[in-house]
């Protein structure tokens, strides 16, 4: 037996990770409502003694990251489809992160593919020292062989205890100036690609419906200040959803709060995005921890 170099409950997330990742691919197909898909995958990580890190991200065509849906949301899964899955399971803070996308599209199936290779060609240079950028390279070099876009604002990222996103990212093209990865650290590396039409860019998109506490100071209002330590004690750092605390008040009511602690800078919120150009976008993620002579992957 090595010497884990990482906390055990990051092995325990990932595993649970992949099971699910597998139910999830068992059991979607057109017709299935988002908000099913998402309570399934949430309710599939807590029934294996674990949390969602962040709300499960549903994301069609050109929506590239930071759907989910709200409680009384109708959208299903149509013919045409490229749905992208990605979601988070923490075990006492310790996150993994990991997406799929799914084609219910034979025009896009290819792009599907390419996304998990060039996820591959980026796991194969990754060890302990190696930059971040170099990462970018294999994933770009990749995407453009197979004929493809990388997203080159969206990027793969370190994760630590309680924080999804920590710091280093892990760009989707080459970058000079990067840091290295480290021994001991866990990383989310994510390829996303789009078609050469495509801007390979994301934008805000007109919806937020991701939110994460970003203080907890006093606000001088009983309820608010009530209200911040529920969402403390329930999430911590880690980003949540109405779906989520809707036993909290009813949607109106939670739509202000949320509105108002935005507004105090109490809570941050993150827009959905959306592809610049409209074109449809793919993506793959793992998390992964380097080691001396390659990659220990966590969530396959
Ligand atoms: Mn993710
Ligand atoms: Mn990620």
């Amino acid at each position: 037996m090595v010497k884990l170099s990482i906390a055990e409950e990051y092995f325990k997330a990932g595993k649970i990770a992949s099971e699910v990742k597998e139910k999830i691919k068992g059991s979607i197909s057109v017709g299935s409502r988002l908000v099913d898909i998402a309570e399934m995958v949430e309710q599939s990580i807590i029934g294996r003694g674990a949390h969602p890190a962040f709300p499960c991200n549903i994301c069609l065509n050109s929506v590239a990251a930071h759907y989910t849906p709200r409680p009384e949301d109708d959208l299903k899964i149509r013919e045409g489809d490229v749905v992208k899955i990605d979601f988070g399971v923490h075990i006492d803070g310790y996150v993994v992160d990991t997406a799929i996308t799914l084609s219910f599209n034979v025009g896009y199936d290819a792009m599907v593919r390419a996304v998990e290779v060039m996820l591959q060609e980026a796991l194969k240079v990754v060890k302990v020292g190696v930059k971040a950028g170099e990462v970018g390279r294999a994933i770009q070099a990749a995407a453009q062989r197979l004929g493809f876009k990388p997203i080159v604002n969206l990027s793969g990222h370190a994760i630590a205890p309680y924080t999804v996103h920590a710091g280093l990212s892990i760009p989707n093209t080459y970058t000079a100036g990067t840091p290295s990865l480290k021994l001991g650290q866990v990383y989310a590396i994510e390829p996303f690609a789009t078609t050469q039409k495509g801007a390979g860019v994301v934008v805000n998109g007109p919806l937020i419906n991701i939110f994460s506490l970003v203080a907890r100071k006093p606000l001088g209002d009983p309820s608010l200040d009530a209200f911040v330590e529920e969402l403390w004690a329930r999430f911590r750092t880690l980003p949540f959803t109405y779906r989520q605390i809707r036993d909290l008040g009813d949607a109106a009511w939670l739509e202000r709060i949320v509105k108002t602690l935005m507004q105090k800078r109490v809570l941050r919120g993150y827009p959905m995005l959306v592809e610049a150009r409209n074109e449809i976008v793919a993506q793959a993620e793992h998390t992964v921890t380097p080691v001396e002579n390659g990659v220990v992957i966590l969530t396959e």
